[in-house]
């Protein structure tokens, strides 16, 4: 089977992460393993085919995908129940590379449903070793994901920062002002080895951009847009000015290419492919 066919999966398992987000669970025969970042085409008969980030891989063969209920296809993925069936097509796009350097400072930085690959993220760094540390935001407690997990992460000395909109959850305010705290205290040399991963609004993105340019970190940011076909066909997903496809080159950026993208942070292409201020 190629990456671009859909298999039919059943649905084994399905978790309530929080009001309007649930991970459903399935086992595939696609033999080869996904990476952190790569998304899959979700298609759900009758209805729509839509992009799902891979929230996690086990290798045993099961898959999971973190869902929020946004719209048509979305709210028609939480009627599934177990044992329906889906059409999954992928692993798509590129993925966070996991730096070689053990010496690096690594950064993982999520907000609300961009949490979703770097959960799988986070669990690959774990399984080779590897320390980062995990800011996490969400505009209420009752939207933080994943919590269970990450505060068991914690027992593995890992360091774990939360933050709430509204003060319900870690501390009060937004990701980007943990992360300025964060490397205030950090030195030359700490600073030079830092790398950060993120997803999340797009907004909080840009500015974690604004920042990493300032201090000159790497920063890699997964994006979002609508795409019809997933792989560089339809052009839903085009970044303006340089073309970049957020399916075929993406969905993960670089501060290179991200400060290229002049649409990155202002504009987002809707189903008619006019763009929209952010
Ligand atoms: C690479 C990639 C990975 C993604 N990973 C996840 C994930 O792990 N979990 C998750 O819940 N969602 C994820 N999304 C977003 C998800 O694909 C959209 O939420 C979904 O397509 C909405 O479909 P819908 O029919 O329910 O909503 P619609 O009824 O089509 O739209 C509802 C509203 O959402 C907007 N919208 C629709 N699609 C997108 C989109 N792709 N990006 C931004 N706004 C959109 C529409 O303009 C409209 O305002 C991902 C998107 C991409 C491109």
């Amino acid at each position: 089977m190629t990456n671009n066919m859909i298999e039919t999966v059943k649905i084994k398992k399905i978790l309530n992460e929080c009001d309007g987000i649930k991970t459903l669970i399935f086992d595939r025969n696609y033999t080869n393993i996904p990476k952190p970042g790569q998304f899959v085409m979700i298609w759900v008969p009758g209805v729509d085919e839509i992009p799902m980030s891979i929230s996690s891989y086990k290798n045993n063969g099961e898959w999971a995908i973190t869902v929020k209920n946004i719209g048509e296809c979305t709210d028609s993925i939480h009627k599934l129940k177990v044992g329906d069936y889906i059409g999954v097509r992928g692993p798509l796009g590129n993925f966070f590379k996991i730096p070689q350097e053990t010496n690096k400072n690594i950064f993982l930085i999520g907000g609300g449903i961009g949490m979703a690959p770097l959960r799988f993220l986070a669990t690959e760094l774990i399984k080779m070793g590897r320390k980062f540390k995990l800011i996490l935001g969400a505009k209420e407690e009752t939207e933080v994901i994943f919590i269970n997990e990450f505060l068991d992460y914690q027992k593995k000395e890992l360091d774990l920062f939360f933050c709430t909109d509204d003060g319900s959850f870690g501390e009060k305010g937004v990701t980007t002002d943990l992360f300025e705290k964060i490397i205030e205290n950090l030195n030359t040399e700490e600073i030079k080895n830092t790398i950060v991963f993120t997803c999340g609004p797009e907004i909080m993105m840009y500015k974690i951009l604004q920042i990493c340019e300032e201090k000159k970190i790497e920063l890699y940011a997964s994006l979002e847009r609508i795409m019809r076909c997933g792989c560089g066909l339809c052009g839903l997903c085009v970044l303006d000015p340089i073309g970049l496809l957020v399916c075929n080159d993406g969905p993960v950026f670089s501060s290179k290419s991200l400060a290229e993208i002049k649409d990155f942070g202002q504009y987002k292409r809707d189903f008619s492919g006019k763009k929209n201020s952010i």
